[in-house]
């Protein structure tokens, strides 16, 4: 998971490095961003080191806004762990202040916000601390302790930050729990891979697709509760765990095999490189080599996505546009002419993309356009799937209200 740690003024900010390292070991990606205040009692380079990211503190650092802005920081993540958190910096949240970029990035972002408190015992019971409790808690922000004992003032009672491993531990089970839960009762269908359109029985057209990022997204729409059914090309990849999974080799067996699924489901993501011609005709026999030049006439596939969408307007599609140029018109224009709810864009190319582990994506729908940076295939598929969900219920609210 991308997790972003936002440290605020407190002493306890001596801890948060061993919670970093923490969740590091247990395989996530960690951004940390400090307050001003934070900066006084550890250096940022400590969190550079122990995070492996650039650490930011500011919300008017052009250089650092323009390699990942602070808009970009709230989309990234999928949850925010505030640690140490100050009584100024609950206040801030409470109120819904965005008045540095940590508080910036609490209020776009959609992922859930955790909060492991730090203060003297008498700030915390303040009737202005309890009261912004109650409006952090009414804004489902989760706090994680504090604790009570001994004090760095040198008195005792509640306001001691939890120690790093409790903190760990209960953000990993809410998160985990509330991961399970996001696509709970959701049906999807994925397409991916290329497919293979025989020229005789030894030859076929097929392209470079690898079907990694398809297969990523099967397994993280699985891991976060959906029932998946993976409809692959030829691939060279392991099932995801609870994925059912149908292999088909040519673009016919693809569109059979997605529409008679199809009434069986939520949302289609089509991510397979499905070949856009076929042979006319296959030869019964294997071609001679003896011709000097021949041809071979191609037919256009028929499109599966649009198809499926046309006889089942429920279903939400969302379809993906790999271009080696203008990428937004092009996927503008699909998105258009196959009726789709969101059209996935990356550029391909010579080391680009295809059989690559790590790529980045720019997401269409009508309405916007939200660029994920370049990462791993697996972080780039939670990303997306957090995003499609999101536009899964939006749309899915409008739909159902929609007359007859
Ligand atoms: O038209 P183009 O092939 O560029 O569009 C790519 C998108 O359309 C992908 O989502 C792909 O899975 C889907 N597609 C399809 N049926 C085809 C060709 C592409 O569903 N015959």
């Amino acid at each position: 998971m991308n997790i972003l740690i936002g440290v605020s003024g407190s002493i306890a900010c001596y801890k948060t490095p061993e919670i970093i390292r923490r969740l590091r070991d247990s395989g996530h990606d960690v951004r940390v961003v400090m307050t001003k205040s934070a900066k006084f009692f550890v250096s940022d380079i400590v969190f550079q080191a122990i995070s492996g990211n650039p650490v930011r503190s500011d919300l008017w650092d052009k250089e650092a806004e323009r390699a990942m802005s602070h808009i970009e920081l709230a989309r990234w993540c999928d949850c925010v762990l505030i640690a140490p958190s100050t009584a100024h910096s609950m206040a801030t949240l409470a109120m819904g202040m965005a008045n540095d970029l940590l508080s910036t990035i609490c209020i776009t972002t959609e992922a859930p916000v955790f909060i492991a408190p730090s203060m003297n015992h008498a700030m915390w019971s303040h009737p202005s601390t309890q009261l912004n409790i109650k409006l952090l808690k009414q804004k489902d922000v989760v706090f994680i302790g504090p604790d009570k004992g001994s004090q760095a003032c040198g008195e005792n009672g509640w306001g001691r930050m939890s120690e790093p491993n409790d903190i760990v531990k209960q953000l990993e089970s809410a998160i985990t729990h509330e991961q399970k839960e996001l696509f709970k009762g959701i049906r999807i269908l994925v397409t991916a891979g290329p497919t293979r359109e025989p020229i005789d029985p030894v030859r076929y057209i097929t392209n470079r697709s690898s079907g990694k990022m398809g297969f990523a997204i099967a397994q993280a729409l699985s891991a976060l509760g959906a029932g998946v059914t993976l409809i692959s090309g030829p691939v060279e990849l392991d099932t995801p765990s609870r994925v059912i999974r149908i292999n088909i080799e040519t673009s016919k067996e693809m569109l059979d095999a997605v529409m008679s699924h199809a009434k069986d489901v939520d949302i289609i993501i089509a991510c397979a490189a499905v070949c856009d011609y076929f042979p006319k005709e296959m030869a019964e026999h294997k071609i001679k080599s003896n011709h000097p030049e021949m041809m071979i006439e191609l037919q256009k596939t028929t499109d599966i996505l649009k198809s499926v969408k046309l006889s089942n307007e429920h279903i939400f599609t969302v379809g993906f546009a790999a271009e080696t140029k203008n990428l937004s018109e092009c996927a503008l224009k699909k998105l258009k002419d196959k009726g789709a709810n969101m059209i996935v864009g990356n550029l391909v190319g010579k080391g680009i993309a295809f059989d690559q582990d790590s790529n980045a994506l720019s997401i269409y729908t009508k309405a916007q356009q939200i660029d994920i940076p370049f990462s791993t295939k697996t972080v780039l598929a939670r990303q997306l799937s957090v995003i499609i969900k999101n536009q899964y219920a939006n749309w899915k609210e409008v739909f159902n209200k929609e007359p007859l």
